[in-house]
């Protein structure tokens, strides 16, 4: 992490077109080389999450692969490329996989698109054919699809998800080289079950899953669900996600058709926090044109004493739902601003769901509401769920967020939490520059 003195020395011997305001605002290291001790730079690649930079910071903190040997430190413009440098998913000698240009997932091994066709092909899949399998008005509704076709969907399934979903292994640091709208495309990074994980400055798009299970049990008319998130993490510990662009574009829900009533949803979440992941610190992401955004804990048993995640400085826009939807775990939640105005047909239901006794600390967040908007439907919960913490604004003003929601509801959120937040590096006390600070220091492709 740079030191005051060290900036100082970096912008006398370079010229570094920032101003000093400007870099406070903008936080760690964006648009300027972070210095270790000895002044000499230290490139995106190689940073570590700084000491004290939420949930992640915690014990060993969050290194990624920045003590890779020359011999695995990679560039990758392909999907057989990147396949190839994540290497065995128990392989966990440090890496570092610097992605070049957008990687388009729905690839072969030659580089040729594929397209959901080509998943079904050989299979005996089609859509046409699993609708008239499993029409409720022959097939009922009392049963998952079973039988020649479901069998069918699994097999084009398992092709596509072979292609897509990219297993992230140990001590790894993936990050989008600068200048080049670094990013995978149609792609699921999935950290399961490992240990000091980096995602940054990556552009993470257009995950699709081909072949939606229709589930008719699912709630009260079922639903179409589909499988990838474009981040998921299951089991996973220290983790940095920082500067990442998070869109369903360009496709979206809106467009979706309609199935048995419901909508044949292609999408999942964007970044996923389940199967007790713990030690997460989400940092300078954009969320945006997406409605399942992050969920926390898969179930109200997911895992008691895990699931803390530290959320900042993150922009929210066009997200429907789950920003995040919190269960269980120690979650501090701040200076974040979400954008709850419609967006490509991305209308909000909430923002922030706390249930299954979440301990959520919600505090120096902004949001900008439409005309007409309530308050009280900016947060969600189960009866059980805290929210805690204060300094949250509406459109400027200071807001008693969980104040308007008690008063609404009869499932009450609690106002008091476990724990207090201490890995705080970075905690500005003012939301109020927040909506227009954080749109130039979030996403990918600010980092430089
Ligand atoms: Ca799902
Ligand atoms: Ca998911």
């Amino acid at each position: 992490m740079a030191s005051p003195s060290h900036r100082r020395s970096l912008r006398k011997r370079r010229t570094v077109l920032v101003s000093a305001a400007a870099v406070a605002a903008a936080g760690l290291g964006a648009g300027i080389f972070v210095m270790n001790a000895n002044a000499t730079p230290v490139d995106l690649a190689h940073q570590a999450l700084p000491a004290k930079d939420g949930w992640a910071a915690s014990g060993s903190g969050t290194t990624g692969g920045s003590k890779a040997d020359s011999a695995h430190t990679f560039t990758v413009s392909t999907r057989a490329q990147l396949v190839k440098a994540l290497g065995s998913a128990t392989n966990s000698t440090p890496k570092i996989i610097k992605i070049k240009g957008t990687i388009d997932a729905n690839t072969s091994d030659a580089g040729k698109k594929l397209t959901c066709a080509d998943y079904a092909s050989g299979t005996g899949y089609s859509l046409a054919a699993y609708l008239k399998a499993y029409d409720p008005a022959t097939y009922g509704r009392s049963k998952l699809p079973s039988g020649t076709q479901e069998k069918a969907r699994e097999a084009a399934e398992a092709k596509q998800k072979k292609n897509i979903v990219f297993k992230v292994p140990a001590n790894t640091t993936i990050v989008g080289v600068p200048g080049t709208y670094a990013g995978i495309k149609g792609g699921s990074l999935q950290v399961q079950n490992v240990d000091n994980v980096i995602i940054r400055n990556l552009a993470l798009t257009a995950t699709e899953d081909c072949f939606p299970q229709w589930d008719p049990t699912d709630g009260s008319s079922g639903e179409w669900n589909s499988n990838y998130d474009s981040v998921t993490l299951r089991g996973a510990t220290h983790v940095w996600a920082d500067h990442n662009t998070f869109s369903d574009a360009p496709f979206f829900d809106k467009a979706e058709k309609t199935y048995f009533g419901r909508k044949y949803q292609i999408h999942d979440g964007a970044l996923d926090i389940t199967n007790g992941s713990d030690l997460v610190t989400v940092e300078r992401n954009q969320f945006t044109n997406h409605d399942k955004t992050m969920l926390i804990g898969s179930s109200d048993t997911d895992s008691v004493g895990k699931l803390r995640v530290s959320i900042h400085h993150n922009v929210w826009k066009g997200i429907t739902q789950r920003a995040p939807l919190a269960r269980i775990g120690q979650i501090h939640l701040y200076n974040n601003h979400y954008d709850t105005t419609t967006l490509n047909g991305y209308a909000p239901k909430y923002s922030l769901d706390s249930r299954a006794k979440a301990q959520v600390v919600a505090e120096h967040n902004s949001w900008t509401l439409p005309s007409g908007a309530k308050v009280a439907k900016l947060l969600s919960g189960d009866g059980t769920g805290s929210v805690a913490g204060t300094g949250n604004l509406v459109n400027g003003k200071a807001t008693d967020l969980v104040a308007a929601y008690n008063s609404a509801n009869s499932k009450k959120l609690k106002t008091t939490v476990n724990w207090k937040p201490t890995l705080t590096a970075g905690l500005q006390t003012s939301a109020k520059s927040l909506s227009a600070d954080l749109l130039k220091t979030t996403g990918a492709g600010v980092l430089s």
